[in-house]
């Protein structure tokens, strides 16, 4: 008979891959579905990035890579952060990072301290590492972050990480330089706990953007920095992310990633190296574009009864509290509104509960202004009817 580890006990897919693959399903039944439930950018990955993926292949770059990366990808990360090779690995996705550090470094029962809401994922690659997530409310009457304080009442003896991810997904949210020097000031007094600072939406900011790393030069020896192009570049499908940390965590990770890929594809790693040195015009041009939307979304929710929608500064979602519409339209949970939403609205959207925040849900304005304006209307034709 079939038995699971008890390492993923309760672990599944996540919330937004069944929502997604549900409005996925009821469209190729034939129903018409909104999705704004996947946090992938609409735009195509640019021409020219593309282009010098074709060359790579055609050139021969089809084999294995070392195992922590290209030396030209990593001396390029590097150079762009002002360190050097042994403090880069190249993965498969940001996501792949986080693993790949959790896996690295955690004992059983180690904790982890994470502001909550957060994205789905961290707090299941922490138990499957073995690790416990300690969560930390963080609502939205304080912008979705973490306060000095409650990361002060959060440390125990057996904190190993604080996982920080500005800007946020789901919350849009964006910590600033003072507010990084603050966390910075409590952890000094903690010298045992380590700072994962997630950024990978660095480069969708609509506020100036501070990396923890610049805010915070004093914890180097201490912070992982994630980041990667599947966002920016529009690159989700090339599965190449990065962390850049101290050597001996680095060189921890690449044992870790050594046993399970082997390393990053090749071909999407001289992608992701002509990503990163090329033109950056492109990406300003797309946050313009993200910004306009970003706009239309936080409007046409807080036009809406019963939702209440603060803006983000930065990534690509909204995560407004819609209590009220739980109440006028009698649903116990943001689960159950959702799951309406998609049956009788046919727009997808994410509740609450998949990041941590019951009573909110996340909207993706990663999708086209057309999209963008029919999900609204639905919604707001819904809601009229829900009482
Ligand atoms: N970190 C955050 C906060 C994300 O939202 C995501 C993707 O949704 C990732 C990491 C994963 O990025 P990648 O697709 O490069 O693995």
């Amino acid at each position: 008979e079939f038995r699971r580890a008890a390492r993923i006990n309760g672990i599944e897919i996540s919330q937004i891959v069944q929502i997604s693959e549900t409005a996925a399903q009821m469209r190729a039944d034939g129903h018409d579905v909104v999705a704004l439930s996947t946090g992938a950018p609409d735009f195509p990955t640019p021409d020219f990035v593309i282009q010098a993926a074709h060359n790579a292949a055609l050139a021969g770059q089809t084999g294995y890579t070392a195992t922590a990366g290209t030396n030209e990808l990593r001396d390029e990360i590097a150079a762009q952060s002002h360190v050097t090779r042994a403090h880069v690995i190249v993965s498969t996705g940001a996501k792949q990072v986080l693993a790949n550090a959790m896996l690295a470094t955690l004992n059983d029962g180690d904790e982890v301290i994470i502001p909550t809401p957060y994205w789905t994922s961290y707090s299941d690659i922490v138990t499957m590492a073995g690790g416990t997530a300690v969560t930390v409310p963080c609502p939205m009457s304080q912008g979705f972050k973490l306060t000095p304080e409650d990361l002060e009442k959060a440390i125990s003896p057996e904190t190993r990480w604080l996982m920080l991810n500005s800007p946020s997904n789901p919350s849009g949210a964006i910590y600033t330089k003072s507010e990084i020097r603050a966390l910075a000031q409590v952890l000094a007094n903690h010298p045992h706990v380590w700072v994962l600072a997630d950024e990978i939406y660095e480069h969708l900011s609509y506020v100036p953007f501070t990396s923890f790393a610049v805010a915070a030069p004093e914890l180097a020896g201490r912070t992982l920095i994630v980041n990667g192009v599947s966002k920016a570049w529009a690159m989700t499908g090339w599965r190449i992310g990065w962390g850049i940390g101290p050597a001996p965590l680095i060189r921890a990770m690449i044992a870790v990633q050594g046993q399970i890929t082997s390393g990053a594809c090749s071909i999407s790693q001289a992608a992701a190296l002509a990503a990163l040195t090329g033109d950056r015009k492109l990406l300003s041009d797309r946050l313009q574009d993200f910004d306009a939307r970003r706009k239309l979304v936080v409007g046409g929710l807080n036009a809406m009864a019963g939702i209440t929608c603060p803006e983000p500064d930065g990534a690509f979602y909204v995560f407004p509290n819609i209590e009220g519409m739980m109440a006028k339209g009698g649903f116990a949970t943001c689960t159950d509104a959702c799951n309406w939403l998609l049956e009788k609205a046919h727009v997808a959207i994410v509740p609450g509960t998949a990041f941590g925040l019951p009573g909110h849900a996340r909207i993706s304005f990663a999708y086209g202004q057309d999209d963008l304006n029919e999900g609204l209307t639905r919604m707001a034709s819904a809601l009229k009817n829900c009482v």
